[in-house]
């Protein structure tokens, strides 16, 4: 799993005159039937340019090595960033498809990555009891712990009887104090934990009592968040968390999405600050307007790019419409302008159920809720 800050600090490495080589290979279990994913890399440093092969030689003859040795331990995408000179050696294995791809550059290829951190959902999972509790992030369909909070000065309770009963009333009031404290120091904790990965979603796990306390105590910010609940065993394995909560993922994505083309089409028919198709969207994009983008997964359009302002559309136009230079055929407009929106800071929210898919594409598969 990768973090902003690991992308910000891989950019301020000083590469100098060395070059970095940067490699996106798809090697899900398919690829790996007869080591297909190999000879695809192979293919992809064929293509390069004869002097971008001599510059990274060393790199290239490591990264087959790996290729070779370390199949194992793959998920479902690679990512590699190399430069021997410089002694680097980045690699994030991926739950998530990416398309493979094979730069030689003065600095990392870092785009897709932070197109998968604006692009996807990180999940807090919160694991929590009377006296411990546990810090899970889902993102891209993998599982990270992020440590433990235990508070051993928690009493257990004793068996009822006798004499005992007497003070049970005072010591009722003793437990409640402590797991208060607890759950306190927790949501202090979790709270910092979710501002610093900034984290927008969560799920809450555990005994029903410790739950009930724990939503009693919530800021109104946190309980916001929380899109389910569960209940899991405390030493449970992080694959075992895994499984209990991508259920309530999916779900929670498949809802979201259907909301989201559902207002997206109904505002835009009745002219309610929504547009769809491509080119009312770029033109809103250019206006800085768009404050959420919605595309369609792997939907593609083709189009015109101008080359010194920017002007997209799918008019098959020889001169830019606004500043009259040559434009150049774009084999994606959906990249152009998913890029426009993050410069601006909008949100982009991709919709990947086949269904709901298939309903923004009748509707040109991009559209925008605009600002104002
Ligand atoms: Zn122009």
């Amino acid at each position: 799993m990768f973090e902003r800050k690991d992308l910000e600090s891989l950019e301020k490495v000083k590469f100098d005159d060395a070059f970095v080589l940067s490699l996106f290979l798809n090697v899900s279990p398919q690829e790996r039937k007869k080591q297909a994913y190999l000879s695809k890399f192979k293919n992809l440093v064929k293509a390069l340019p004869e002097k971008d092969q001599n510059a990274c030689k060393e790199d290239i003859e490591k990264i087959e090595k790996f290729l070779q040795s370390e199949r194992e331990s793959f998920k479902k995408s690679l990512v590699i960033y190399s430069c021997s000179k410089k002694d680097l050696w980045v690699r994030y294995d991926l739950n998530v498809e990416l398309k493979d791809n094979l730069v030689v550059d003065k600095t990392p290829y870092t785009n897709p990555l932070f197109d998968l951190l604006d692009n996807y959902q990180k999940y807090g999972v919160l694991l929590v009891d009377k006296r411990t509790a546990r810090v899970f992030m889902v993102f891209l369909g993998d599982i990270e712990e992020y440590g433990m909070i235990e508070h051993e000065d928690v009493p257990g309770k004793h068996k009822k009887g006798g004499w005992f009963a007497l003070a049970e009333k005072r010591y009722e009031r003793h437990i409640d104090y402590h797991v208060k404290m607890h759950l306190k120091d927790v949501i202090d904790k979790f709270g910092d934990f979710l501002k610093d990965r900034d984290i927008r979603r969560l799920i809450v796990a555990g005994p029903d009592e410790a739950i009930s306390h724990l939503m009693d105590m919530f800021p109104e910010e946190i309980k916001m968040k929380i899109i389910g609940r569960t209940n899991i065993e405390k030493h449970a394995s992080k694959e075992e968390v895994l499984e209990k909560v991508l259920p309530i993922i999916e779900g929670y994505e498949k809802s979201k999405e259907k909301e989201t083309v559902s207002e997206l089409i109904n505002r835009a028919l009745k002219n309610e600050n929504s547009v769809t198709g491509i080119d009312d969207t770029l033109k809103y994009l250019r206006d800085k307007r768009v404050m959420k983008l919605v595309i369609a997964k792997d939907y593609t359009i083709d189009g015109f790019v101008c080359e010194s302002c920017g002007f997209a559309t799918t008019q098959p136009v020889e001169c830019c419409m606004e500043c009259g230079s040559c434009v150049m055929k774009a084999n994606n407009l959906m990249e152009k302008a998913t890029e426009m929106a993050i410069e601006q800071s909008a949100l982009v929210e991709v919709v990947k159920d086949e269904k709901d898919r298939q309903r923004l594409i009748e509707y040109g598969g991009i559209g925008a809720f605009l600002r104002f």
